[in-house]
C-alpha cells in the first residue's frame, strides 16, 4: 500500500509539473506577440507626500490582457520574460509609454514623477542607461522625472556591477529607488554603498504592526531612521488601513503608496485620482479613503 500511495504521489507531481511547463511555453509564445497585439497597458498607482497626501507621482505597473488567457499577473509573466530573454523588448516598451504618458501630464502642468520598475536583466544590458537618456530626450522629459525601481534581487547579484550600473544611470539625472527593501535579500549594510535616491518599503514590513498590537512598527520605524540618516527619501509600500498609515507617519515616513490612496488605475483615470487626492490634501485633516 505505502508503495502505491508513494507512486501515486510522484505521480501527481509529475502532471502537476508538467502543467507548469506547459503553462510556461504557452504564456512564453503568447508573450511574444503581445506588443504587437496590443495586450500590453500600464496602469499607475498615484504616491502620496505623507501625513498631506498631495499627490506626488505615480508607479507605472504592467498589465497583460490575453484574449483566451485572460488577465495575467506580473509576478507569473514578468519571471517568464525574463527567463526567455523577451524583458528588453518589453522593457523597452515600458519606458517608452511612461515616458510619452509622463510627458503629457507634465504638459498639462500636473507636478509628478512616474517610476518604472526594472529587470536586473535590463540593467545588465549594454548601454542601459544610453538607451534611457535617448528615450527621455526623445519625449522631452525631464530626467529627474524619471524613477527606475529596482528590486533587492538584482542586488543580490554581483554588487560592483550593480553599482556601476546605479551610478551611470543617475549620470543621466534619473532617480532610483530601491524597490521591496526588507523583503529579504538586501541588508542596511549594502544600502550604504548603493548609489539609491529612494528606499522604497516592502509591503510585508508595512503590514507588520497589525500582526503585532501595541507595537507601532518597529521595522519600519528602524528602516525609515536608517534610510533618512543615508539621505534617501524613504517610501512605504502598500499601505492599505488608516492604521498602517498612522504607523508609518510615526516613523516619520514621508512617501507612501498602497490601496488607501489607490490602485493602478490606467493613465486617462490617474488625473481624476490626483485631483481627489489633492482635494483631500488641502483639507485640514483629511479622511483616508477606504479601498476599492
Ligand atoms: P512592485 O514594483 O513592488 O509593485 C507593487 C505591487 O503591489 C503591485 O502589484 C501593486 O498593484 C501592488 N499593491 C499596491 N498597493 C497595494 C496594497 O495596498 N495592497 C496590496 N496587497 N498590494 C498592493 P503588481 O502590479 O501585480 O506588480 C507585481 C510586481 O510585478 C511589481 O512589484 C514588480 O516587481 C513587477 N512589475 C510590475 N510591472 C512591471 C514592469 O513594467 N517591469 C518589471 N520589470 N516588473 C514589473
Ligand atoms: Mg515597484
Ligand atoms: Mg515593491
Ligand atoms: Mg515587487
Amino acid at each position: 500500500y505505502a508503495k502505491q500511495r508513494g507512486k501515486n504521489r510522484v505521480e501527481r507531481y509529475q502532471a502537476r509539473y508538467d502543467e507548469l511547463l506547459r503553462r510556461r511555453g504557452t504564456l512564453e509564445n503568447e508573450l511574444r506577440h503581445a506588443i504587437d497585439r496590443d495586450q500590453l497597458r500600464l496602469v499607475f498607482q498615484p504616491v502620496v507626500a505623507l501625513p498631506s497626501m498631495r499627490p506626488v507621482g505615480a508607479e507605472a505597473l504592467l498589465r497583460w490582457h490575453h484574449p483566451t488567457l485572460g488577465s495575467v499577473r506580473p509576478d507569473e509573466f514578468i519571471p517568464v520574460a525574463e527567463e526567455s530573454g523577451l524583458i528588453n523588448r518589453v522593457g523597452a516598451w515600458v519606458l517608452e509609454q511612461a515616458c510619452i504618458q509622463l510627458a503629457e501630464w507634465l504638459s498639462r502642468g500636473h507636478d509628478v514623477w512616474v517610476s518604472v520598475n526594472l529587470s536586473p536583466k535590463e540593467l545588465h544590458s549594454t548601454d542601459f542607461a544610453g538607451h534611457v537618456a535617448e528615450v527621455l530626450e526623445q519625449h522631452g522629459v525631464p530626467p529627474q522625472r524619471l524613477v527606475l525601481e529596482v528590486t533587492e534581487h538584482a542586488v543580490a547579484t554581483d554588487m560592483e556591477e550593480l553599482i556601476s550600473r546605479l551610478a551611470e544611470l543617475r549620470a543621466t539625472g534619473v532617480r532610483i529607488a530601491l524597490d521591496d527593501f526588507g523583503a529579504g535579500y538586501s541588508s542596511l549594510g549594502q544600502l550604504r554603498t548603493l548609489p539609491v535616491d529612494i528606499l522604497k518599503i516592502d509591503r510585508a514590513l508595512v503590514a507588520e504592526p497589525e500582526s503585532r498590537t501595541g507595537m507601532a512598527a518597529p521595522l519600519v520605524d528602524v528602516v525609515v531612521r536608517m534610510g533618512h540618516r543615508l539621505g534617501l527619501e524613504v517610501l512605504a509600500e502598500g499601505i492599505g488601513t488608516p492604521a498602517q498609515r498612522a504607523a508609518v507617519e510615526e516613523a516619520g515616513c514621508r512617501l507612501g503608496q498602497g490601496s488607501l490612496f489607490g490602485w493602478g488605475v490606467p493613465a486617462e483615470h490617474l488625473e481624476a485620482q490626483l485631483q481627489t487626492l489633492r482635494q483631500g490634501s488641502s483639507r485640514p485633516a483629511p479622511a483616508p479613503r477606504s479601498a476599492p
